[in-house]
């Protein structure tokens, strides 16, 4: 039972399907893209998506999250792989995936990377929610390579989406060389964005972790302090309706939610943090034991609550969100209700 004292905080429980790891950014500590003629350079075949899912589904999950390298169409050699599995675009890759997962039972999350207000038209009827990092305002110099990573570029995407009604999730990368002002400012711009468009669910505050190979392997990552600070201004900047996510394979989360951290993300019983892949996922059995006994754990759905409510999905998604969603919008089972 909530009390006033109470702190909710929510979490989806999720597939994480990565697509394809090549990609046209070359992000300084990156140690997820693999260029075209590197052998462990992929892109999913449908099969292996299909055995996914069907696991995602056995095991009570509702979210089929989709990660991607960015336009990695840009390369011949992608695309020569891409039309060996049938495809000639990325988009119509993207869509019957998309397709395959609401047959199998799992709301689709995307995270394609910036795109096109009309990519994203023909994306939103098959997502529950989409995602793009802002990551920061400022031009880094681990963004020099990056055409993707110019900031205007994906202020536009995220403006993109909210004209076009789709529940976003976005957030910042703490610790890639950017300063305190300029989390402010990243902060402010989404504050700003949801305040035009109302369509931000969540933002997530993300550390930096270093990896091997990668030109950041040796950089430091953020101390906690400066996560706790972090997300203390994300709490005091963003609107109330728009949570403050924090990754709990990345971080431990206990003290955070105490300072403004209301959300966990994708926990995922089936699949690797495949970006992240040295950090395996809490179980929500460990999380009770960092999270502290005044808060209470809810499972959700992809797309928040209060967009269920307000009816921000498509036809083809009506009967699954129904099937999936309780009275409230969050996820319809009290056994993953918890009392910490
Ligand atoms: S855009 Fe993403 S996948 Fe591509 S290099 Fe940057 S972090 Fe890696």
């Amino acid at each position: 039972m909530m009390t006033e004292q109470t702190r909710l905080v929510t979490y989806s429980r999720n597939v994480f399907i990565p697509v394809t790891n090549m990609c046209r950014n070359h992000c300084g500590y990156c140690g997820f893209r693999r260029d075209p003629d590197d052998p462990q350079a992929y892109i999913i075949h449908p099969d292996r998506v299909t055995e996914i899912l069907q696991r995602g589904a056995g095991s009570g999950c509702t979210e089929a999250l989709f990660t991607f390298g960015e336009r990695p169409e840009e390369d011949d050699r992608y695309l020569e792989r891409l039309k060996a599995i049938g495809y000639d675009r990325t988009l119509d890759y993207l869509l019957d995936l998309c397709r395959m997962a609401i047959n199998a039972g799992l709301l689709p999350h995307c995270n394609p990377g910036v795109q096109s207000y009309e990519e994203l038209a023909l994306l939103k009827p098959f997502n529950a929610s989409m995602g793009l990092m802002l990551e920061t305002t400022a031009r880094l110099q681990v963004h020099d390579n990056s055409p993707g990573k110019i900031p205007q570029k994906r202020i536009e995407n995220i403006a993109h989406a909210g004209k076009l009604k789709i529940p976003f999730t976005t957030g910042l990368l703490v610790g890639i060389g950017e300063t305190r002002a300029d989390r402010v400012d990243s902060l402010r711009t989404i504050a700003g964005l949801h305040q035009q468009y109302g369509h931000i669910q969540e933002v997530i505050i993300q550390n930096f972790t270093p990896k091997p190979g990668t030109i950041m392997a040796t950089h430091e990552p953020p101390s906690f302090e400066e996560m706790l600070w972090t997300v203390e201004q994300a709490r005091d900047i963003l609107p109330d309706d728009v949570a403050v996510q924090v990754p709990p394979n990345l971080i431990s989360p206990g003290v955070l939610i105490k300072h403004g951290a209301s959300d966990l993300g994708g926990i995922s019983p089936e699949t690797i943090d495949h970006i992240n892949p040295e950090h395996t996922w809490p179980d929500v059995e460990e999380l009770k034991q960092t999270t502290g006994k005044d808060t209470m754990l809810r499972e959700r759905l992809p797309i928040y609550p209060k967009y269920i409510l307000d009816g921000w999905f498509s036809v083809e998604l009506r009967s699954l969100i129904h099937q999936l969603a309780d009275g409230e919008g969050y996820r319809k089972t009290n056994e993953d209700l918890h009392r910490i």
